[in-house]
């Protein structure tokens, strides 16, 4: 069924009596309105003077209506809809005597006086007696508000009447139901009936004595539950509903009762707890009100999903024909009237039952194996089980796994999935051990510093322990620390160390110019900083092996030198360290530099990261304390002010407001962080550029320093023809050769004319050779002072790869 909006349908029922006020109540010709007229003299007293008639509209009026006719009128399409999962309330209202429980439970004595409850029940049982689904639960339930208490009246456990203290009304996401309630289930009317007329009446007796001395002071809320299951496929669709009938508490005013004492106070609970079901329904009937105030008492809070919602709402406002009770007759019908303004959306409740697909999927699979077990003894697998692997069987695979590695056996037959999935856990297990067997061997050997840390590097660089990347260049047990040439061979292994750099380092081993103190001070609290730039650790990582490839390059012999010259020049790291203290300081200062503020930022974005975690957890917190904060309120019942706002303590006002501070301070962190990984990123990306320059600065720096013939070097030096970086190292080199090539054509070209041409010829190619190379270098110098011309190592900078062409 959709979802489709209704009204609350009213109707009115007239106690009959003796002396029906004719003059006072008409009733319309459709039998759907009511009509109210006041003498003038009887105005004088008790009745304003502002309106003598009134007139009311209702879905029916039932007068002098035997107690078939009301149930068909009144109920008997509520019940018919909760059998197919829509739930039902049909409320009495109306002053002590007016017929409220007559209508509901009816008079017992005679069959056909019973009343709302009893043929309710019978109408649902007949009906589950013709259903075809087996599969119908009906339970029931009777419970009594007083004096804002709740009362189980078919409680078997609480026989003296008093209160169960565990009773209380709770919310939860399928609506509101009261804990600690008896639900019974019942499978015939007769049991129902039993329970209704018997423990009911029985509990109700014994109530009289201790606090209930009248009935018609309490509401009284009998519950009918009906749940069918049907399966649809493997699922089992459930339909639940339950029908609230309800016999309200005498409605009339306190100022006529006359109370004193005990009866006063109660009578004031019955006014507050219909003042506020009043104005819980002046609320739903305003489709503007956002804030219902299920919560100001227990009746309205136990009736939160029974008016309005998804409910199949219908009131019946008794009243008595009698002139003296006029007014109270006018208050009911004007409630009446205010209760078909509330509009309800019936659904069907359905669920579908966990617990039966659970039942339905285990037939299904026996069903599947039978199925595969068939379909195994056909193709000759009938060996094959499918059951989960034994111990045994997974040693077993185990050993195949390994068996397999050693090249002891050429493959692994696929017997399962179930297998299959083993194999490859057990191959995952294999990679790991080993993993944790290299790191251990490696760790046993060298030691760890995190490339990130400046002060680290550079007092570990002092010592000559590191390069300028971070990497640790002597092994931990070589001797000789204080030394800055690093011995190649075990730049490798400690490299590959050093690329796991979120590993706590090793104090052992960093020796003789620093103290294991000295170091602990500066060692870093990488897994902070991990924990926080994650993402930007995964490029870090990323990058540490650029690096570490750069790192190669350089470490890698210098190329075969120019068999003139007559040493062989300095190892590339010895010479880097040289580089970055003479012409390569501004640049290796700007890297250092650089590379500092990086740090700073990630360390930075590490303290936001954790102080937002910790407020995050911190607002867990407070939230779950203001729900607790809430559910006691609820259960302690709330207080309004005269606007109808609800009053909160102020354990729970201050919560709201740290809340609400933390939620401040959050969003402020947040923006930071997001900056902060900004500006990582963009730090990161100068100290790549700036590690690439430095490289390739030294590169250019060391060819020109090393590599260039005598000559050359010469023309280089200050006041020279060439500066340096302005051409390429091997085209300095084969200039000559060139030239050579050249002579070598002309030869071929002229000397078979004439063969004494040789000396000349030889003279001219001399002079030429001289002429073309003060001619590139002129042109060079032009090219250099052109504008805008950029090369790799940037504007204004030495001319490092410009090829002469
Ligand atoms: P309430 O529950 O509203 O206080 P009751 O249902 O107890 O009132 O009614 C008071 C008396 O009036 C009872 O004796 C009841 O049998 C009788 N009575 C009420 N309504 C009717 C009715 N429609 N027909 C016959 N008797 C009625
Ligand atoms: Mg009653």
């Amino acid at each position: 069924m959709d979802a489709v909006a209704k009204r609350v349908r009213t109707f009115v029922r007239v106690k009959p009596t003796a002396d029906f006020a004719q003059d006072m109540i008409k009733f319309g010709p459709d039998n759907k309105s009511i009509d109210i007229y006041i003498k003038k003299d009887a105005r004088k007293g008790v009745v304003n003077n502002r309106q003598t008639d009134w007139s009311f509209r209702l879905d029916g009026v039932l007068h002098n209506t035997s107690q078939e006719l009301a149930y068909e009128t009144v109920a008997k399409k509520v019940v018919s809809e909760a059998l197919i999962g829509c739930n039902g309330t049909i409320m009495c209202y109306g002053q002590t005597g007016a017929g409220k429980t007559y209508t509901m439970t009816g008079a017992t004595a005679e069959y056909k006086h019973r009343g709302i409850i009893p043929r309710a029940l019978q109408q649902v049982f007949k009906a589950t007696a013709h259903s075809v689904d087996p599969f119908v639960t009906v339970r029931i339930s009777y419970l009594e508000i007083y004096n804002e208490t709740l009362f189980d009246l078919l409680s078997t456990t609480t026989s003296n009447g008093t209160s169960d203290v565990q009773m209380a009304v709770v919310d939860c996401p399928q609506g509101v139901y009261v804990k600690g309630l008896s639900i019974h289930s019942v499978s015939h009317e007769e049991d129902a009936l039993n329970l209704l007329f018997e423990a009911g009446e029985t509990n109700r007796v014994i109530a009289e004595h201790t606090l209930n001395k009248n009935s018609s002071r309490s509401h009284c809320i009998f519950t009918i539950y009906i749940e069918s299951r049907f399966r649809v496929f493997s699922d089992v669709k459930c339909v639940n509903s339950k029908i609230n009938l309800i016999d309200l508490a005498g409605s009339e005013r306190l100022s006529k009762t006359g109370s004193e004492g005990n009866v006063l106070k109660e009578a004031m609970y019955i006014n507050k707890s219909l003042s506020f079901l009043e104005q819980l329904v002046i609320a739903l009937a305003d489709p503007k009100r956002d804030h219902i105030p299920f919560r100001q008492s227990k009746l309205t809070h136990v009736l939160k999903d029974s008016l309005g919602g998804n409910c199949n709402t219908v009131l019946v406002a008794n009243i008595c024909g009698e002139a003296v009770h006029v007014e109270e007759t006018l208050s009911s019908l004007r409630f009446a009237t205010r209760m078909k303004w509330i509009t309800t959306e019936p659904v069907i409740n359905e669920t579908y039952d966990r617990e039966g697909t659970v039942k339905a999927l285990e037939k299904e699979i026996i069903l599947l194996k039978q199925e595969l077990a068939m379909h195994d003894s056909l193709v000759n697998r009938s060996l094959v089980t499918y059951d989960p692997l034994t111990d045994i069987q997974i040693a077993e695979i185990k050993s195949q796994v390994h068996k397999y590695l050693k090249g002891a056996i050429d493959e692994i037959d696929i017997v399962n999935v179930r297998q299959v999935q083993e194999v490859f856990k057990q191959f995952k297990l294999v990679v790991s051990q080993q993993e944790h067997e290299v790191e251990a061997r490696l760790r046993s050997k060298y030691a760890l510093i995190d490339k990130n840390d400046f002060a680290v590097v550079a007092a570990v660089q002092k010592a000559g322990v590191v390069d300028v990347d971070g990497h640790l260049v002597l092994e931990e047990d070589g001797q000789d620390f204080g030394t800055r040439t690093a011995p190649f061979s075990s730049r490798r292994g400690a490299k590959k160390k050093s690329r796991k750099s979120n590993e706590q380092p090793k104090k052992e081993g960093i020796g003789s110019s620093h103290s294991e103190r000295d170091l602990d001070g500066f060692l870093p609290s990488k897994s902070q900083v991990i924990t926080a730039t994650k993402d930007l650790d995964v490029k870090e990582g990323a990058r540490n092996q650029d690096t570490a490839n750069i790192d190669a390059e350089l470490s890698k012999p210098a190329p075969v030198e120019d068999s003139q010259r007559p040493s062989s020049p300095p190892s590339k790291p010895v010479a880097f360290e040289q580089f970055k203290e003479e012409c390569g300081s501004e640049i290796s200062r700007i890297f250092k530099e650089n590379k500092s503020i990086l740090l700073a930022r990630k360390k930075r974005s590490s303290t936001v990261a954790q102080r937002i975690n910790f407020i995050k957890h911190e607002m867990e917190g407070i939230k779950k304390a203001l729900e607790a904060q809430k559910q006691e309120r609820w259960q302690q019942g709330e207080y309004v002010d005269e606007k109808g706002q609800i009053i909160i303590d102020e354990k729970e006002f201050l919560l709201i407001m740290k809340l609400k501070d933390l939620k401040e301070e959050y969003r402020s962190g947040y923006a930071e962080l997001q900056d902060l990984k900004a500006e990582i990123q963009y730090c990161q990306h100068l100290v790549d550029q700036c590690r690439n320059k430095l490289v390739s600065e030294f590169e250019i720096w060391y060819s020109e320093s090393f590599l260039i013939p005598k000559d050359v070097q010469e023309a280089l030096k200050p006041g020279g023809n060439i500066r340096p970086g302005m051409i390429p190292i091997n085209r300095v080199m084969c200039l000559e050769e060139d030239e050579q090539e050249r002579f070598e054509r002309m030869q071929e070209t002229m000397l078979p004319a004439c063969p004494a041409s040789v000396s000349f010829y030889k003279a001219k190619m001399k002079t030429d050779q001289k002429r073309t190379y003060a001619r590139t270098m002129s042109s060079l110098e032009q090219m250099r002072k052109k504008p805008g011309l950029i090369t790799a190592a940037g504007k204004n900078k030495p001319l490092s790869f410009l090829y002469v062409t």
